[in-house]
């Protein structure tokens, strides 16, 4: 059966419901909810896959990545809480979904992608959907993107084994990470870091998760 826009809103609210006890709410922030019914996520899928492009779960998008499922970028973006003043880091760009869900938020996304074919292809469609917002670059986001740091809230979209330290070292004083913590293609942990105005760093576990591996490129061999 085929899943349409409004089924796939409707999906997330009762997913939400059906998890507060472990997110601490039962409602996500309606501008949260407003932008997930503006992006057409079958845009972001592949040809052979539209039909599904509003169910709520991940897809394939090639190069043994996925998109999303629609409720954790939901949350995800509820978790950084953005602020039309903020200006947002995201690691792994992929279809370039929820980099299109953020830029309906904030002031400016910063995406950063591995793999140049997807953020190449995720580059054309904003141009089509006219998101004028947002800023991509090919490389390994566990290094961020020191030149626009600090952001106002950073999303990591991949599993990583630990928290990169760049990543919180490019965090605002005041400002949240969402990244999906542990081993790769099995359990993690859904994390929202928070830096307070002092600098320190808290962590709480939100949710059990299962993300594709955030990837550490091998180091170059010298001379290479
Ligand atoms: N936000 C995406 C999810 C894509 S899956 C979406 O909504 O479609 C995770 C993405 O992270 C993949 O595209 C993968 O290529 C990318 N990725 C993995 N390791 C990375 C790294 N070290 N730096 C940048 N991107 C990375």
């Amino acid at each position: 059966m085929r899943n349409h826009h409004q089924d796939m809103i409707r999906d997330i609210e009762e997913e939400v419901r059906y998890t507060s006890h472990l997110i601490g709410k039962d409602a996500l922030d309606p501008r949260v909810m407003e932008a997930m019914r503006k992006v057409p996520r079958d845009r972001f899928v592949p040809d052979d896959i539209k039909p599904a492009a509003f169910e709520n779960v991940p897809l394939p998008i090639g190069h043994g990545q996925t998109i999303s499922q629609p409720y954790i970028v939901a949350l995800m973006t509820d978790m950084v809480a953005p602020q039309p003043q903020h200006r947002i880091l995201e690691v792994g760009t992929g279809s370039g979904y929820q980099t299109a869900v953020l830029s309906q938020l904030c002031e400016r996304v910063y995406t950063v992608e591995l793999v140049e074919e997807l953020s190449r292809a995720a580059c054309e469609l904003f141009r089509e959907l006219g998101y004028g917002n947002i800023e991509m670059r090919v490389a390994d986001g566990w290094h961020g993107w020191p030149e626009h740091a600090p952001y106002d809230g950073i999303l990591v979209t991949a599993a990583a084994p630990r928290i990169p330290e760049a990543l919180i070292e490019q965090l605002r004083p005041g400002g949240r990470m969402a990244i999906p913590v542990g081993r790769p293609y099995s359990h993690q942990d859904l994390l929202v870091v928070q830096k307070d105005e002092q600098g320190r760093v808290s962590k709480k576990n939100i949710l059990g998760v299962a993300f594709v591996p955030l990837v550490e490129p091998a180091p170059r061999a010298a001379g290479a």
